[in-house]
C-alpha cells in the first residue's frame, strides 16, 4: 500500500498516482494535503485514496512533502465525500472538491500575517528613524519610533502593522538586534463592525419543553433514531430550541453545524447565535470575501470555534467531533445543489449525522413532504409546535376572488378594490404593508398585437422579460439582455403589448395608487449590491417605508412587528407549472408570506388574490393547515408513486446540436432499458419542458421507483466511462428537484 491517488489543486476531474516515499509512509493519509511534482512545477493536492497498485504504465513520481500547514480533511468527511460520489452519481474528485471552499482549495488565499515588533534595546532604537512607505502620512515616521519607545516603557510588546513600514530600515533594526520580530496569524473578522448583546436562555414554554425533552432522549441514545423533525409554525420558538440544544452539545465538548438557506442568512440570523455563544460562532456564506471565507474555515479546522452558521456548503465544516446538525427551513429547495455533485444538503446532513453519531434537527413551518413522510414512517422523530410564542394568533387570511374582474379604474386587475382599501387603512394608521409577487421585471413578455410576434431569447426557449426602467428585454435563464423594441421587429407595427406583470410594474402602479406612500422594492434587480438588502430592510424596520414590494426574497424569515398587512397579488402563479411539487411549493410560499404579518402587538391580515379560490392547495394554505394539505397532496402522489412514495432520478442531455442530443438520449435509453427492473417507471427520452437554455437543446429521461439505487449505480458507471460526442454532455440528477 504505497501509492497515493492525489487530486491536484482539485480542479481536474481526475486523480494522479504518486509513490509514497518511505520517510512519509506514516504521515500520508487519506485527506492529507501534500506537495507533488506535476509537469515541471510543484503543486498542492489532496490524497484521495491509498492503494497497492497503479494502473498507470509509466514510472511514478513521488510525493515531495506534506503541506507545511497541516490541512487535513477529517476522515469522516472523506467518508461522506465518497458516499456523496456514489449516491449522487458523480466522480469522487468532484465530490471531494465540494468538501473544501474554493479559497482553501486553490491555495491562492493565504493567512493574513501581522508582524509584531518589540524593542530589544530601547536606547539604541532612539537613534533610528524608521521610514514610512506611506508618503501621505509623514507623521508616521515619528510615530513609529515613538511607538517603539513607548512600547518599551509601557509594555514589553507592541503591535506594529507591518503594512506601512518599509522593509529595509526595520530589517536593519532587526539585524542589529535593536528590535525583534514575531509573525502572527490574524483572522479576518466578518463581524468586526458588529457588537452583540449577550442573550440568556429563555424559559421554554410547554411546547418547547416537550420538544427539548424529545431531543434529550435522542441525545442520550442517538444510535437509535438520530433525526428530529420540528414542525412548528413561524414564531413558535424553533430557533430557541436550536440554541438550547447547541448549548447542551457544547457541554459535552462537541460541535454544531447550523444550516440556513442562503437568502435568510442575514446578519440578524447570525447575531442570534453570536448573542448566545459569542466568538465560538463562525459563519460561511457566499457574501464573505475569499479571505474571510478562508479564515472562517481555518478557524473551524484549527478548532478555534465550535459552531458554524452557514449556507448549504457549511455542511462540510471540518469539525472533528460533531454532535449536532441543524437544518433550518429544511423544506427549502435551495438546499439542493444544481451542479455536480448535485447533493441535497438536508439529506446529506442526515447521512453525516449518521456517520458521526450526531443528532440532526430539521425545522420548518411547512416541512418537505420527504421529511414529513419519514417522520410518519417512524424513521424520524416528530415534534410539533402549534402555537406562536407570543400567543399572537396566526394572521387572518382572506381570499379575494379575482374572477369577477372588478378592479379600480386604471389600476389593472393587479390591485383589487379590497386590497387597495386595506392598504389605504394601513397608510392612515401608520402601519406597514408587504406586497408579494414572485416575478421580477416589469412584464413577463412582449408581444406584437398585429402579427403576434413574441420577443424570445435567441439562446433559450423562453420569452424575454421586459424591464421598463432599463428599457431592456432580459432572459432570466441565460442572462442575455437586449434593448427593448419600440416597434415590432417582424412587421414594424408600434402596437406592442406587455403581459404578465412583475414587481417592477407593481411598484409603478403602487406609486400611482398611493401617491404619498413611501415605497421600496426588493428583488434581485434592485438588490445587486450586498449592502442594498440590509439598507432596505433597515429603512423598513425603522418605519421609513410604508410599503415593501418584493419577490420570495421578502418571504423568508423576516420579522417586522409593524407589518399588519400582507398582500399576495397572484397566488396562482406557481400552481400550473408541470411539476409534481408545484402544489407543495405554492403552499410553502403562501404560508411563509402570510407569516410575515402580525408579528407584533397588532394582529395581522393577509389578503390573497386568486383566480382559483376553489383550489385545494390555496384553501389549505389559507387555513394554515399543513397536515391536511399533506394528506391531500400525498394521496395524489401515492397514486402514481411520486416522491416521497418512491424515488425520482432524472438524466439530462445537453447539446447545441438537436439531432445529436436526441439520438444520444435514445441510444442511452436503449442501453439502460434491460437494466430497469420491474417496478421502475420510465419517462422516455423527450425534450425537457424548457427545451433550450443558453443555446443548448435539452433532452430528459425520468426514472421513478421504490428502489432506484442499483440503476443509479449503473448510471454512474456509464457516466464516468461515457465519452459522448464533442459538445454533448450528460448528467444525472438523483432525487431531482428541478425537472424543467
Ligand atoms: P421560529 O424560529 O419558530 O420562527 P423564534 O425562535 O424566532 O421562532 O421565536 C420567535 C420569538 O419568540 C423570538 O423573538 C424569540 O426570542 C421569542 N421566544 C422564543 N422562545 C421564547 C420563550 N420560551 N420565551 C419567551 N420568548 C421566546
Ligand atoms: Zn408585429
Ligand atoms: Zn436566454
Amino acid at each position: 500500500m504505497n501509492i497515493a491517488k492525489v487530486i491536484i489543486d482539485l480542479s481536474l476531474d481526475k486523480s494522479f498516482d504518486y509513490l509514497i516515499p518511505d520517510e512519509l509512509q506514516r504521515r500520508v493519509h487519506v485527506g492529507v494535503q501534500v506537495h507533488v511534482p506535476f509537469g515541471r512545477s510543484k503543486r498542492r493536492g489532496y490524497v484521495l485514496n491509498i492503494v497497492a497498485e497503479s494502473e498507470y504504465d509509466k514510472p511514478l513520481k513521488s510525493i515531495l512533502s506534506i503541506a507545511e500547514r497541516h490541512c487535513r480533511i477529517p476522515e469522516k468527511l472523506m467518508e461522506l465525500g465518497r458516499w456523496m460520489a456514489e449516491y449522487y452519481c458523480c466522480s469522487r474528485e468532484k465530490a471531494v472538491r465540494a468538501l473544501l471552499p474554493g479559497a482553501v482549495r486553490s491555495g491562492k488565499v493565504k493567512h493574513k500575517i501581522l508582524r509584531l515588533f518589540s524593542v530589544a534595546t530601547p536606547c539604541e532604537a532612539e537613534k533610528f528613524v524608521i521610514e514610512h512607505t506611506d508618503c501621505k502620512r509623514r507623521a508616521g515616521q515619528v510615530s513609529v519610533v515613538k511607538y517603539l519607545l513607548t512600547a518599551q516603557s509601557v509594555a514589553q510588546e507592541q503591535l506594529l502593522r507591518g503594512a506601512g513600514v518599509t522593509m529595509s530600515p526595520v530589517n536593519s533594526l532587526l539585524k542589529k538586534n535593536i528590535i525583534s520580530e514575531e509573525k502572527r496569524i490574524v483572522r479576518r473578522d466578518p463581524f468586526a463592525d458588529i457588537t452583540v448583546v449577550r442573550s440568556q436562555p429563555l424559559t421554554p414554554n410547554p411546547e418547547q419543553a416537550k420538544a427539548l425533552q424529545t431531543i434529550s432522549g435522542v441525545l442520550a441514545n442517538p444510535g437509535d433514531r438520530h433525526v428530529v423533525l420540528i414542525h412548528g409554525v413561524t414564531g413558535s420558538g424553533k430557533t430557541e430550541i436550536y440554541l438550547q440544544t447547541i448549548a447542551r452539545i457544547l457541554e459535552t465538548g462537541r460541535e454544531a453545524i447550523v444550516l440556513v438557506p442562503e437568502i435568510s442568512l442575514t446578519p440578524q440570523t447570525v447575531q442570534r447565535f453570536r448573542a448566545r455563544f459569542g466568538d465560538l460562532v463562525c459563519v460561511l456564506h457566499s457574501r464573505l470575501t475569499e479571505g474571510e471565507r478562508f479564515d472562517e474555515w481555518s478557524k473551524i479546522n484549527d478548532g478555534l470555534v465550535k459552531i458554524v452558521v452557514g449556507a448549504r456548503s457549511a455542511l462540510f465544516a471540518p469539525f472533528r467531533n460533531l454532535g449536532l446538525i441543524v437544518v433550518d427551513e429544511e423544506h427549502e429547495s435551495t438546499y439542493k445543489q444544481n451542479e455536480a455533485p448535485r447533493y441535497h444538503a438536508r439529506d446529506l446532513a442526515v447521512m453525516r449525522g449518521k456517520m458521526e453519531n450526531a443528532v440532526v434537527l430539521l425545522g420548518s413551518a411547512t416541512p418537505s413532504f420527504e421529511s414529513y413522510y419519514n417522520a410518519k414512517q417512524g424513521k424520524y422523530l416528530l415534534v410539533e409546535l402549534f402555537k406562536r410564542v407570543d400567543n399572537c394568533s396566526l394572521p387572518q387570511v382572506k381570499l379575494i376572488d379575482q374572477r369577477l374582474g372588478i378592479s379600480e379604474p386604471g389600476h389593472s386587475n393587479l390591485f383589487s378594490p379590497v386590497l387597495v382599501n386595506a392598504i389605504k387603512d394601513r397608510l392612515n394608521a401608520g402601519e406597514q404593508t408587504i406586497l408579494f409577487l414572485n416575478r421580477r421585471g416589469y412584464a413577463r413578455q412582449m408581444m406584437c398585437d398585429v402579427c403576434g410576434f413574441v420577443a424570445q431569447c435567441h439562446s433559450c426557449s423562453i420569452a424575454y422579460t421586459y424591464h421598463k426602467k432599463r428599457e431592456s428585454l432580459a432572459c432570466h435563464l441565460c442572462g442575455d439582455v437586449i434593448r427593448a423594441y419600440t416597434r415590432c421587429p417582424q412587421c414594424n407595427s408600434d402596437k406592442i403589448r406587455y403581459s404578465g406583470s412583475g414587481t417592477e410594474k407593481i411598484e409603478s402602479l403602487a406609486h400611482g395608487i398611493f401617491p404619498t406612500a413611501r415605497i421600496a422594492r426588493m428583488d434581485s434587480d434592485t438588490m445587486r449590491q450586498a449592502s442594498s438588502y440590509e439598507d432596505v430592510l433597515g429603512h423598513f424596520k425603522r418605519g421609513e417605508l410604508d410599503i415593501l414590494i418584493g419577490t420570495q426574497m421578502i418571504a423568508k424569515g423576516l420579522h417586522f412587528p409593524n407589518v399588519t398587512l400582507v398582500g399576495v397579488l397572484n397566488a396562482d402563479q406557481g400552481l400550473y407549472i408541470p411539476d409534481f411539487r408545484s402544489g407543495e411549493r405554492t403552499f410553502q410560499l403562501l404560508t411563509q408570506v402570510a407569516g410575515r404579518a402580525g408579528r407584533g402587538d397588532v394582529s395581522g391580515e393577509v389578503l390573497v388574490q386568486t383566480y382559483n379560490p376553489d383550489n385545494e392547495t390555496i384553501k389549505y394554505a389559507v387555513r394554515h393547515d399543513f397536515i391536511n394539505f399533506y394528506k391531500y397532496d400525498m394521496a395524489v402522489r401515492e397514486a402514481c408513486h411520486y416522491p416521497p412514495d418512491g424515488h425520482l432520478t432524472a438524466v439530462f442531455f445537453r447539446s447545441a446540436n438537436l439531432a445529436e442530443c436526441r439520438q444520444y438520449a435514445l441510444d442511452f435509453m436503449e442501453y439502460l432499458r434491460p437494466l430497469c427492473q420491474p417496478g421502475i417507471t420510465v419517462t422516455e427520452p423527450a425534450p425537457a419542458p424548457i427545451e433550450r437554455i443558453n443555446g443548448k437543446y435539452r433532452y430528459r429521461i425520468i426514472f421513478r421507483g421504490k428502489k432506484l439505487h442499483p440503476l443509479q449505480q449503473q448510471l454512474r458507471r456509464m457516466l464516468l466511462q461515457a465519452k459522448p460526442v464533442k459538445g454533448l454532455d450528460v448528467y444525472v440528477d438523483v432525487d431531482a428537484y428541478s425537472l424543467m
